[in-house]
């Protein structure tokens, strides 16, 4: 398949500084330029492919972009997609053009946002014959889906069905609108031509023809299954992969899975908006989990080993003696299992939790504890409340339970 490796392309390390690849590419392009290689085919496809590569590759953005796909979805699953004449790539192929969006995961329409959206598949395409190639049939519609995964299936990945509707050709009538067995007749205004023409001193305009709505024929007897229109709604059920490490609110897009293309035109393609549902225990940023785990006050004072969830089964986390409230302990690889790039962390979250309910013995023991430690360090602050205390003479009474106001 289409698979392939741009720093392979040119011959370059993966971390080749931008004067490399510039050398590189003006090495080969000069090796393999059409005109040194009349009628060699071999030459000519590798001169497309290194001048795709430096394409992407000398321009900072687009490289950018590139690496961050194949961190995200490993070297063997990259296909390219806007030529005119690749391969279809829905046999489970995988082309996520805009996963990171150009500058923001809604920013790109999704029709023809690889054309004119700046997209990834932007990247592709353009070189060889200066444009785009857009002869031939009709390319296939883009197509949108949503779909919302559990919190478990972003992390890992996860391949799901989904259902799709979209208009096709009535099956009955195969879209000419009319009942089997009769046929349209030709129009009698237009003459099947669909369009009527008016002069206009010296111009003609050639208007569609209201007679037929432009199609040239007249149904008499409609199809029941379209009733005449010749079009239906079409359900279709296919298997969607989903990487590991999706977002929510991320688009990815499906090469080659939008709608099928005019006689043998390419298909279009499918964007899939996906919905990330919370978890109960797990929170994300990134490609870290996080994890809040309430600790009491004499654990961060004399230190505790934690057993903590993760994903996968659990993890003891030490928490040295004196932890303050809100310190943030990492367990690391245990967030998203990325293909390419390393995996993400745990970022566990230390709350430090204040009993309300506590036993008079419990009140005693703390009232030891008080006596024998430091008081808070905020002589500073009452100082300044001192000071201040006169300006604000109705102010000390203001929010709170007053010092000393017993217990529960
Ligand atoms: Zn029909
Ligand atoms: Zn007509």
């Amino acid at each position: 398949m289409d698979e392939r490796d741009l720093y392979k392309d040119l011959g370059v390390a993966r971390g080749a500084s931008a004067d490399d690849i510039k050398k590189a590419y003006r090495k080969l392009a000069r090796e393999l330029h059409p005109d040194r290689n009349p009628g060699n085919v071999g030459a000519e496809e590798r001169f497309k492919a290194v001048s795709e590569a430096y394409d992407v590759l000398s321009d900072d953005r687009k490289r950018r972009e590139y690496d961050e796909m194949r961190s995200l979805f490993g070297a063997g699953s990259f296909r390219r997609s806007a030529r005119g004449n690749a391969p279809p790539a829905g046999a489970g192929g995988f082309d996520l053009a805009d996963l990171f969006g150009n500058g923001g995961a809604a920013g790109v329409p999704p029709r023809d946002a690889g054309r004119f959206g700046g997209g990834f598949s932007d990247v592709f395409g353009s070189i060889f014959s200066g444009g785009r190639q857009r002869t031939g049939p009709a390319r296939g519609r883009d197509v949108e889906a949503e779909v919302a995964l559990d919190f478990n299936d972003a992390v890992r990945g996860v391949t799901m069905p989904i259902t799709l509707r979209s208009p096709g050709v009535c099956d009955t009538c195969q879209g000419s609108g009319a009942k089997p067995g009769t046929t349209p007749r030709t129009c009698p205004s237009c003459h099947g031509s669909g369009l009527v023409t008016h002069n206009q001193g010296a111009f003609s305009l050639a208007e569609p023809c209201r007679e037929c709505q432009g199609v040239g024929t007249i149904v008499d007897v409609k199809c029941p299954e379209c009733r005449g229109t010749g079009g239906v709604t079409k359900t279709r059920t296919l298997n969607i992969r989903i990487p590991a490490g999706v977002k929510d609110g991320q688009r990815i897009r499906l090469s080659g899975r939008g709608e099928a293309g005019e006689r043998g035109g390419r298909p279009g393609d499918l964007y899939v908006l996906v919905k990330v549902r919370d978890d109960d225990i797990f929170g994300r940023q990134g490609d870290d989990l996080t994890l809040t785990v309430p600790i009491t006050y004499a654990e961060a004072v004399n230190g505790v080993d934690l057993r903590v969830p993760t994903l996968d089964g659990a993890v003891t986390l030490r928490v040295p003696p004196g932890t303050p409230h809100g310190r943030v302990l990492r367990a690391r690889g245990m967030g998203v299992q990325r293909k390419d790039s390393g995996p993400g962390d745990l970022l566990v979250t230390l709350e430090i939790v204040v009993p309300t309910n506590v036993s008079s013995a419990a009140r005693r023991s703390l009232g030891d504890f008080a006596s024998a430690t430091e008081p808070a360090p905020r002589q500073e602050l009452e100082d300044l409340a001192r000071r201040r205390g006169g300006q604000h003479a109705a102010g000390p009474h203001a929010a709170g339970p007053h010092h000393g106001g017993g217990g529960t």
